[in-house]
């Protein structure tokens, strides 16, 4: 499969979907991708927190990421930021046009420190 086709599955099954992983890497700044790099949504907010330390003593901050879909949907993920790859999560359904999510639907925001 190439990669239009690729993007175009990718693109069918986020429109599809609740729960969808992708990536927000700094090779794309504020979208949220596919693996090809294709724009699926724009992150309208990242948010990093303080370090945090790993039992073996590796560092990584918590990135929190809140993107819109082309229909409308808002999403909201978090992560380890060293990877690209983020899992993000909607309340809306497919086909859901337009609005937010309710304010306890949103993960504890932190400014970085
Ligand atoms: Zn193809």
């Amino acid at each position: 499969m190439c990669y239009a086709c690729a993007e175009a599955a990718e693109r069918k099954s986020f429109a599809q979907s609740r729960v969808f992983t992708g990536y927000v890497s700094d090779a794309h700044p504020g979208t949220f991708t596919t693996w090809t790099g294709a724009e699926l949504a724009k992150v309208t907010r990242l948010t990093t927190g303080r370090v945090r330390y790993t039992p073996t003593g590796g560092a990584y901050r918590m990135r929190y990421v809140t993107a819109v879909s082309p229909d409308g949907r808002t999403w909201i993920g978090h992560g380890s930021d060293a990877w690209d790859v983020i899992t993000l999560r909607t309340n809306n359904p497919a086909g859901f046009t337009g609005g937010e999510l309710s304010r306890d639907s949103y993960p504890p925001f932190r400014r970085a420190s």
